[in-house]
């Protein structure tokens, strides 16, 4: 029997499981609260276990060989269908997320939401336009053919739920495979009303499933099914390599998009003014993006008026609700993870390091935590050099591009980095020269879905987007016929 749906903000949203076309409920659940008021009970969702794990790979197992008879064009249509559906369902999708995981209210309206339909409309599109190589050697004519591989295991995390569960699922469709879904347990109901407009756009039973629960429950469960042909993860470092460890033993091809602790390099070239305003707008979603420059790396010759501008425009920023058009700084996703990031700024005072501004809640009683800018006694601190994934970024500074550069590449990650300088040759060398697999110049968080993506160290493994997801997601075949075989 399904669990009844449950009002947020005047959207039904179920809290079962989604497998093989219909609703599936646990007899165990899990509480989901809002960040934005924690008296606020949003749910008690599913919580799978190994069983639902089994059921859901079953589903995909079963609904693979017809999903991926359909080809391209089949299956583009109806991913068509589902972006086309997002679209008319913006104001449902972002208040839910809103209140879920705390994102600001107008982005989610105005971008992110309808990001997600472009992603399956991109892929759907890119996946019908790929050309299959064709070329003659050796007395032979060569055909390399992308075959769908099977059930994919998409995992993500709670910071961008919507977008991230989007932009994984379109390529891993696209390119014929059917999709177990494991949303994190603290954001999981974005996914859920997903699965409702799979539901209405004509997807077969089987082929989208979405399963709800703890990672080290469902999640592990899913990750060892040695049905399952694909696993892409997007998480912790931590949580990448004990999913590494699983795909490993099934041999199970893996691609992991983990944390980041990216620089932000300002030279005394840049137009500072912009730089210091992007700067500070680091602490955009409480500063939960995994891309953000929270390292600020700073030219010595410039720092006074750079950080002069730099806490001009911080001061600007407003905390508050989300759904408030004039909040700029949300509340942080939950408790623990306030305790996390406190614990990163105690940890640091205690080290010798210097807190320039903010360092605790904004108010007692709500998931605020105040812009904060620490200057570390020394490249060796802990909040150098690891991710905090709160509104808390570090300041150093300078004297030289080797000295940036080197900087920049001390640290462990190499998700994406920042760079403001008003030379095109600068930005050449020292794009080449820093270690992360996106590079911005004079800009941020500017996408075009069919560039790779991807992080280097302990930031990830693979790439993802535009052919590089669809190559991942399919079986490349080389079929090669003796020139002269006759048809
Ligand atoms: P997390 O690693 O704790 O969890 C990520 C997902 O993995 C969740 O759905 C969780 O339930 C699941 N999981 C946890 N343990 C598992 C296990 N043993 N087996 C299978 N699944 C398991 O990460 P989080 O706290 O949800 O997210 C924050 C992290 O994600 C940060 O490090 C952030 O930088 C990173 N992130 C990276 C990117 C990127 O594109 N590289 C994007 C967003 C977030």
């Amino acid at each position: 029997m399904p669990s009844e749906r449950v009002e947020i903000s005047s959207v039904a949203v179920s809290p079962d499981h989604y497998i093989g076309g219909r609703r599936v409920a646990s007899e165990q659940t899990f509480e989901v609260r809002s960040p934005l008021d924690w008296d606020w009970k949003l749910a008690d969702v599913a919580r799978g276990d190994a069983l639902i794990a089994d059921l859901a790979v079953t589903a995909a197992a079963e609904a693979f060989p017809e999903w991926a008879a359909m080809g391209p064009k089949g299956r583009a249509e109806v991913m068509h269908r589902l972006a086309d559906l997002i679209d008319d369902n913006i104001a449902d999708l972002a208040i839910v997320e809103c209140v879920d995981m705390a994102m600001l209210l107008e982005s989610l309206e105005a971008r992110v939401i309808h990001r997600g339909a472009e992603n399956f409309r991109n892929y759907a599109d890119l996946a019908v336009a790929y050309q299959e190589r064709v070329w003659s050697s050796k007395g032979t004519r060569n055909r390399v053919q992308r075959m769908p591989a099977g059930p994919a295991v998409i995992i993500t995390p709670w910071n961008a739920p919507w977008l991230l569960a989007t932009w994984k699922i379109a390529p891993a469709l696209a390119a014929g495979n059917t999709v177990i879904l494991k949303p994190a347990e603290w954001s999981p109901l974005s996914a859920s009303l997903l699965a409702d407009l799979a539901h209405q756009a004509g997807f077969p039973p089987g082929v989208l499933n979405i399963v709800q629960g703890i990672g080290e429950e469902v999640g592990a469960a899913l990750v060892k099914d040695k049905r399952v042909r694909r696993i892409s993860l997007t998480g912790s470092p931590e949580t990448g390599r004990l999913v590494g460890e699983s795909a490993a033993v099934s041999l199970t091809p893996f691609t992991a998009e983990l944390g980041g602790k990216g620089p932000l390099i300002v030279f005394a070239d840049a137009d500072i003014e912009a730089a210091a305003k992007k700067a500070a707008g680091q602490y955009d979603d409480a500063g939960q993006v995994c891309l953000a420059g929270t390292r600020m790396l700073i030219e010595q010759s410039i720092a006074y008026d750079f950080l002069e501008l730099f806490h001009r425009y911080t001061d600007a920023h407003v905390l508050g609700d989300s759904r408030n058009p004039a909040t700029t700084i949300s509340p942080l996703i939950h408790p623990d993870h306030m305790r996390r990031v406190e614990g990163f700024v105690e940890r640091a005072r205690e080290a010798g390091d210097r807190v320039v501004r903010g360092g605790e809640r904004w108010k007692d009683d709500g998931l605020w935590y105040l812009p904060t800018l620490v200057e570390p006694k020394d490249n060796y601190s802990e909040i150098v050099q690891r991710e905090v994934f709160g509104p808390v970024l570090t300041y150093q500074t300078f004297s030289d591009e080797a000295e940036a550069v080197e900087l920049a590449n001390s640290t462990r990650y190499g998700l994406s980095a920042i760079i403001y300088t008003g030379s095109e040759d600068r930005a050449q060398r020292v794009g080449s020269a820093v270690r992360a697999g996106t590079i911005w110049v004079n800009t941020f968080l500017v996408r075009d879905l069919t560039a790779p993506f991807g992080g280097m160290g302990i930031s990830g493994i693979g790439r993802e987007g535009g052919d590089y997801a669809l190559d991942f997601h399919s079986d490349l075949k080389t079929l090669q016929i003796a020139e002269g075989t006759t048809s």
